[in-house]
């Protein structure tokens, strides 16, 4: 091998090694669960499937988890996967359950234009199940409210 393309090798190997170092370790654990449309309506309440899976919203104040105040774990009602604790709740007086920030690497973003002007939607990282929206408007220290769905949250508590 010449050396200039031994150096180049190595310089891959250590970028790879870094790549590999960076991701979060639960990015590398958590594995996709991907079901089709029937299945995930045999899983779900017809409710809980227009949110999940159709980016639906819930009532305001229709949830009895907006007003959960005990200690305990609120995981994606699709697959189960814990989202936030109770320690990242909020009252909002909006009438949703809201937290200000997550359980690193569980939750996916994207920019939806469903209203006229565009908002944050998120999602379990695990089954993309659309989880709520998140806004700018939170309380110290993220400054984020996390708007949830209770129809996609299961309590568990502590
Ligand atoms: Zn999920």
């Amino acid at each position: 091998m010449k050396r200039r393309h031994f150096v180049a090798a190595l310089a891959g190997l250590f970028a790879a090694h870094r790549a590999a170092q960076a991701a979060p370790a639960d990015a590398v654990k958590i594995e996709k669960v991907v079901l089709k449309p029937e299945e995930w309506k045999k899983r779900l309440t017809p409710e809980q499937y227009a949110v999940l899976r159709e980016e639906g919203t819930e009532r305001a104040g229709s949830s009895p988890l907006d007003r959960e105040k005990r200690k305990g774990t609120f995981a994606c009602a699709g697959c189960d996967l814990p989202l936030f604790t109770s320690d990242m709740k909020f009252d909002s007086g909006t009438g949703w359950p809201s937290f200000f920030t997550f359980i690193p690497g569980r939750l996916g973003t994207r920019t939806d234009f469903k209203l006229i002007y565009p908002r944050t939607e998120y999602h379990c990282i695990r089954c993309d199940g659309h989880q709520g929206h998140v806004f700018d408007d939170g309380p110290p220290p993220t400054g984020k409210r996390y708007c949830n769905n209770g129809l996609a949250l299961k309590f568990i508590p502590a």
